[in-house]
């Protein structure tokens, strides 16, 4: 409707000025699933992504990954005001929903001089989500930040079921912090990570720490042989570093600016955001369908009871998958 469009400019317009609480606005409408919410938040997505497309500079989009402890708020916290000292406006929201809290409180307390700085804007955990961490409205939630003003937006998961791997399908660089290890293992590592990376910081490189830390880079670095590049215009790095004596924080800079400097050239950002969209749109495909399933409450009665049989080893799973699916779109049964 007209009055929807007219909602839709209007928080279009307020985050063009980079409104702080318009954008915190226009982030809670994306989330809500509303109907009327959801007409208005993509006529709000469509300007965004019509505008972005004029420009020809993207914002940088780095997702930071690992396991809880490893210091990922310490590290954003503290690279982030590098960035902000930059010139740099920066976005962080961390689409967790996995993080007990994520009070605007809390995230405070864990990044107290991006909280309050002018040219940083914060986003808090949202209370609820799904898709094991990660929310249904993430990617819309870092366009919005773009449109907003920002040229840096930092994602932060804390690796629950499936959110690395989703993150990394919805930034242009992912970096996977780790700290020293007790051995010569690499603890808390989940398969299948390293790949992802194109970046891997070992933080706490200080005090009675650096010696193993030293350690961990090196097995990271030899862990990395065996794993193939994404592409031949960047291999992926191992920096050591502390956000106490602030090792390397520079380092950290020019690395994440050669980064996007390299794939800026081989033209390979703007495939990363083709594949971005498509992924984005077949995920949420996925999960619209679920959910529509799970609302016929036939459909979700049966499949609750095939999925009994499932488990007591009657059927096969195929088989029940079939018949769900089947039943679903109302075609003949197999
Ligand atoms: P997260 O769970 O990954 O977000 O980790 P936090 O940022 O909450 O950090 C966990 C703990 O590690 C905190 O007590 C931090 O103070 C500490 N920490 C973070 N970075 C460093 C570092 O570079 N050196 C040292 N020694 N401690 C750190």
């Amino acid at each position: 409707t007209s009055e929807e469009k007219s909602k839709a400019a209007q928080l279009f317009e307020g985050l063009a000025n980079g409104d702080r609480m318009k954008l915190s606005k226009a982030i809670t409408m994306i989330e809500s699933t509303r109907s009327d919410h959801r007409r208005i938040s993509a006529e709000l997505i469509s300007m965004c992504l019509k505008e972005s497309g004029k420009k020809n500079k993207k914002q940088k989009r780095i997702g930071f990954t690992g396991t809880p402890g490893v210091g990922k708020s310490t590290f954003i916290e503290t690279f982030g005001k590098k960035m902000i000292e930059n010139g740099h406006r920066l976005a962080a929201v961390d689409p967790s929903s996995a993080r007990s809290g994520g009070s605007i409180l809390g995230d405070k307390t864990r990044m107290p001089y991006l909280s309050v700085a002018d040219n940083a804007y914060v986003r808090p955990s949202p209370n609820k989500g799904d898709m094991g961490g990660v929310t249904k409205s993430t990617l819309e939630t870092i366009i919005l930040t773009e449109a907003a003003g920002y040229d840096t937006c930092f994602v932060e998961t804390v690796g629950v079921g499936q959110s690395e791997f989703m993150v990394s399908e919805m930034v242009d660089m992912f970096v996977l912090l780790s700290q020293p290890g007790a051995g010569d293992t690499l603890q808390g590592i989940k398969k299948g990570i390293m790949e992802l990376a194109d970046l891997i910081i070992v933080n706490k490189s200080d005090g009675n720490l650096e010696i193993a830390s030293k350690r961990t880079s090196g097995n990271l670095i030899d862990a990395l042989r065996f794993v193939a590049p994404k592409s031949a215009d960047w291999n992926p790095q191992v920096i050591r570093t502390s956000c106490v004596s602030l090792l390397n924080i520079d380092r950290i800079y020019d690395t994440i600016n050669l980064y996007f400097d390299k794939i800026e050239k081989s033209k390979r950002w703007d495939k990363i955001r083709t594949l971005q969209q498509r992924n984005w749109m077949w995920r949420q495909i996925n999960n619209l369908i679920i959910e529509r399933l799970h609302e016929e409450s036939d459909v979700s009665e049966a499949a609750e009871s095939l999925e009994k049989r499932v488990l007591s080893g009657e059927i096969a799973p195929t088989t029940a998958a079939y018949e769900i699916v089947d039943l679903f779109l109302n075609k003949p049964k197999i």
